[in-house]
């Protein structure tokens, strides 16, 4: 095989984003994906420049003038400036490749923009990709591993891509590791559902942990696994069996069902510090809350106890739901959900609008099906700056007055103050006070209000929230220029538009 010039970008984000939060904390955000790419191409034989943006990289500069193949791994927020950067790419010749998760959501769309279009990637398929190596215009090629690769290069491999990722973030430095793929539960709007549970080698996981007690003075770890601890003795064993107890800190997101007080024991002697379970909503998902038949007020008041006992064992908690879901109608769930926020309040509560990511979900050909999905430019698709999905039971102005009213709530001064209060250690009430107070918690205020003002002022904007219309409104038009800045100029024509129902006509011309 002819030795190329790989580039490998790891996309943070769609722009450069000022917040102190994303400061401090974007390169701990990075993906393992790329960096398992930029690893398994060096060993086939390449030359590989990797970059992680998580800022204000200049990307021409970072990456060699002359590239043979350039990857770029990317969330659908990303896509029109990984579309962008390929089109600049693709003028001199490079041959563009995008993988991660908006490939797999979207790949009828990337095709348009992009040789090649990734979606389950493993050594052999990029092997395959690498050999060919081809300009496929105007429309790129759709490639895919029956499944997710069975064992992934681990930290000491991916090691000098992870060390100057981190060395971006000022203060908290996170090194990304995983110890499983997919998940066993079956929530219906997540991606991670439809991938079948699979557990990664524990002599790996020890392996990893063993290189960075001897690499790092203090590591961190953040799990990457959709759902840490489905096979907690394993897992927990391989931990013990090679980290004295809190030698390493650890984060990882987990299903309230997994955390019963006996896990909770244990993983705060194996210094787990930070915990991320999903509520989702006060209608459903009993299975994985471990709440079985109970929903609306019962629900709360199990959850807000079982959280509350969580933060006992472990300092940061953040709680994560899902709101505007079909499930939910009236006032009730966001009254609920300021009750929890009362009775909890020590835990950070993120939320996210429902959204359908094109292919993600099987629940997405039944919003499809129904007309439900609109058109928002995927530079908004980030589960905050656009819902995508027309909800069942709330106006638009409705639903985004109570998104208002709930946010407001969950970070008004009072509810920081209790925050800050409830939480022990500073790099918890600091993580959480400045989350409160830029981007995530005031940020976000701000943009909701922009949009409900828009809803009455702007009729552009409402005819396309009311689907009378597909023309994406001015509003994120501009938004997108200016976040995009240089590289506006080479967004590709028609890039700003995607077919919201994709997914069902590639599902029916399979049949
Ligand atoms: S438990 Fe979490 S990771 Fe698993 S399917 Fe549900 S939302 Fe996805």
């Amino acid at each position: 095989m002819r030795r190329l010039r790989v580039g490998i970008l790891d996309l943070v984000g769609n722009r450069p984003t000022p917040g102190l939060w994303n400061r401090l904390m974007k390169p701990n955000f990075a993906s393992i994906m790329p960096q398992v790419v930029a690893v398994w191409s060096e060993q086939l034989g390449h030359d590989v420049t990797f970059v992680c943006v998580t800022g204000t990289e200049d990307v021409a500069r970072e990456l060699p003038s002359e590239l043979d193949v350039l990857f770029i791994a990317a969330f659908t927020n990303a896509a029109q400036r990984a579309a962008a950067i390929s089109r600049q790419y693709r003028a001199d010749g490079t041959v563009t490749v995008i993988g991660g998760p908006h490939a797999r959501c979207y790949p009828q769309d990337a095709a348009r923009y992009f040789d090649y279009v990734l979606g389950f990637t493993d050594k052999a398929l990029l092997s395959e990709v690498l050999r060919e190596c081809a300009q496929h215009r105007p429309l790129g090629v759709i490639l895919s591993a029956r499944k997710q690769p069975p064992q992934l290069p681990g930290v000491r491999e991916r090691w000098k891509f992870i060390e100057p990722t981190i060395a971006k973030a000022p203060a908290v430095k996170i090194v990304p590791m995983i110890g499983s793929l997919g998940c066993p539960y079956t929530c219906s709007f997540c991606i991670d559902s439809e991938v079948d549970y699979q557990p990664l080698a524990c002599d790996q996981i020890q392996e990893d942990l063993r290189f960075l007690l001897r690499t790092v003075k203090r590591p961190r770890v953040g799990w990457h696994d959709p759902n840490f601890g489905i096979r907690f003795e394993e897992t927990m064993a391989a931990i013990e069996e090679v980290v004295p107890p809190g030698a390493i800190d650890f984060a990882a997101e987990s299903s309230l069902s997994i955390l019963s007080e006996p896990h909770l024991v244990r993983l705060r002697k194996n210094g787990f510090k930070a915990i991320l379970p999903g509520i989702e909503s006060w209608y459903g998902m009993g299975g994985k809350s471990k709440t079985g038949a109970a929903i609306g007020r019962a629900k709360v008041d199990q959850v807000s106890e079982h959280v509350n006992r969580i933060q006992r064992y472990i300092p940061y908690v953040q709680t994560n739901f899902v709101l505007g879901l079909d499930s939910d109608e009236g006032e009730e769930p966001f009254q609920l959900t300021k009750l929890f926020v009362e009775k909890t309040p020590g835990a950070f509560p993120a939320y996210s609008l429902f959204s359908a990511f094109g292919q993600a979900a099987p629940l997405n050909l039944e919003l499809q099906r129904a007309a439900r999905v609109l058109p928002f430019p995927f530079h908004f698709l980030d589960n905050n700056q656009a819902m995508n999905v027309r909800p069942k039971n709330y106006s638009w102005s409705s639903l985004y007055d109570r998104i208002i009213d709930l946010r407001r709530h969950s970070f008004s001064p009072r509810a920081i103050a209790r925050r800050f209060a409830a939480n022990e250690g500073w790099l918890t009430r600091s993580l959480n006070f400045v989350r409160a107070v830029s981007t995530e918690g005031f940020g976000r205020v701000h943009h909701d209000t922009t949009i409900r003002r828009l809803l009455d002022s702007d009729r552009a904007v409402r005819r396309f929230f009311e689907s009378e219309t597909l023309a994406v409104p001015a509003y994120y038009a501009e938004r997108v220029e200016r976040d995009l800045g240089p590289l506006w100029e080479w967004l590709p024509a028609g890039a700003l538009d995607h077919d919201p129902n994709a997914y069902l006509k590639s599902a029916a011309a399979a049949v």
